[in-house]
């Protein structure tokens, strides 16, 4: 159904990105599940098949190619459901704050590096004190001569464990609030930086999430990403696309589940037919079908937008909200239509129902996605 946005070169993109989950990615999922993380060589493997930073300019060591090869990329990890990668942290998230706010010696640092996942890189919000509300951010960075020596705690971080480089939110000037906010790249070698434990989930399983400490870390001032004091802006101009991303994720799995859905229950028998045919499952499958082609034609609409730079904060709040909150509905609803099957995690739908609790939270939480809406208003 994403056809009237894809063309010819989508089409060649999405049977690379087919083939290198299929080779390297369906084999070891369930491992990664198991070690919490997934394999380092992987992303190397995802950089030499051309998968990294693939809407980032050539000159920088990326694709070159539009949002929609991003598009691809999820649809093509998810609709299997694994979440374990982060690419798209790396790629679509972190990349561009890099590519829109860095120097141009940092970008030619590091933007090749990523798009050859030979650096693996994250991003430092949340803190154990505050989520929802980044003005409460008590990571600070206080000039030092040349240097920022950065002090705090972050915590929940994807990529946490195999991260080389993490944007880190701080602050330079506390007594400026919101306004005193800086964005820092912070490499892991440097001294004083320390990983925590990798959080144990209830989804999620391979994706490693993680503490991080600062304790007095040098970094030079050079490693600014755009003006100080400026982050919390760069953050609202950049946070569309992380909620537009998370929009696409819910909806590839709104429409995998129904196709999971719709073969288990021709296939299982009880009473003497295929599940299927009770009316309860028609009635139900159909409802499912319905609410995916509304989801399906309101996040194309959205990608078009966004496509077109015209993403606004409110809408992509909706996106954000309204999808994700309807993928936790309709996975519940599929997983029932397996029975004891659906909880089995095993089937795609277990995976699923576990994966889909947290879209609701991570990149801004529904309620705070309606307070946006309500400010619109
Ligand atoms: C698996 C996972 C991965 C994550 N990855 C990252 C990452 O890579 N980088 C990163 O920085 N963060 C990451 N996060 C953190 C995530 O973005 C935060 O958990 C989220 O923003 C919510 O913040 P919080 O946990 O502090 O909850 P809180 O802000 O404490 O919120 C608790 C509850 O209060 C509600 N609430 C708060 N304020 C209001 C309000 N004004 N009105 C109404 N209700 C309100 C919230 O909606 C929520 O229901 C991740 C989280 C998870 C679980």
């Amino acid at each position: 159904m994403t056809e009237p946005l894809f063309r010819e070169e989508h089409a060649l993109f999405r049977e690379t990105a087919r083939r290198f989950v299929e080779a390297e990615v369906a084999p070891h999922h369930a491992r990664w599940e198991q070690q919490g993380v997934v394999d380092r060589e992987l992303w190397r493997k995802a950089g030499e098949a051309g998968l990294l930073l693939t809407a980032i300019p050539e000159e920088y060591g990326g694709g070159g190619a539009d949002f929609l090869t991003s598009v691809v990329m999820i649809e093509e990890m998810m609709r299997h459901v694994y979440s374990g990668p982060g690419f798209r942290l790396h790629s679509d998230i972190v990349a561009p704050y890099i590519l829109h706010y860095g120097s141009e010696d940092l970008k030619r640092a590091w933007l090749p590096r990523m798009a050859r996942g030979e650096v693996v890189t994250a991003i430092a919000m949340t803190e154990p004190g505050t989520g929802s509300d980044l003005q409460g951010v008590r990571t600070s960075a206080v000039r030092d001569g040349n240097h920022y020596v950065v002090n705090g705690q972050k915590t929940f971080i994807t990529n946490g464990q195999l991260a080389d480089l993490i944007v880190v939110v701080c602050k330079t000037d506390p007594a400026l609030g919101a306004k005193g906010t800086s964005l820092i790249l912070v490499e892991a070698d440097r001294a004083g930086f320390a990983r925590g434990r990798n959080l144990d989930k209830i989804g999620l399983k391979a994706q490693d999430t993680s503490e991080l400490f600062f304790d007095d870390v040098r970094v030079p001032i050079t490693n600014l990403l755009g003006e100080e004091n400026q982050g919390f802006r760069y953050l609202m101009q950049e946070l569309p696309q992380e909620r537009l991303l998370i929009a696409i994720s819910a909806v590839t799995v709104i429409e995998a589940a129904l196709e999971w859905t719709i073969a288990y229950t021709r296939g299982r028998q009880a009473f003497g037919r295929a599940i299927a045919d009770f009316q309860n499952t028609r009635f139900k499958l159909a409802e499912v079908k319905t609410e995916a082609h509304v989801a399906r034609v309101f996040l194309n609409d959205c990608i078009a937008r966004h496509l077109r730079g015209e993403l606004d904060v409110p809408t992509a709040a909706m996106a954000k909200w309204w999808l994700t909150e309807l993928m936790g509905k309709v996975v519940d609803t599929c997983l029932q239509l397996h029975g004891g099957y659906g909880y089995m995690t095993e089937f795609p739908i277990a995976r699923a129902y576990a994966d889909a609790r947290v879209h609701r939270i991570y990149g801004g939480t529904t309620e705070i996605m309606k307070e946006i809406v309500a400010r619109s208003l």
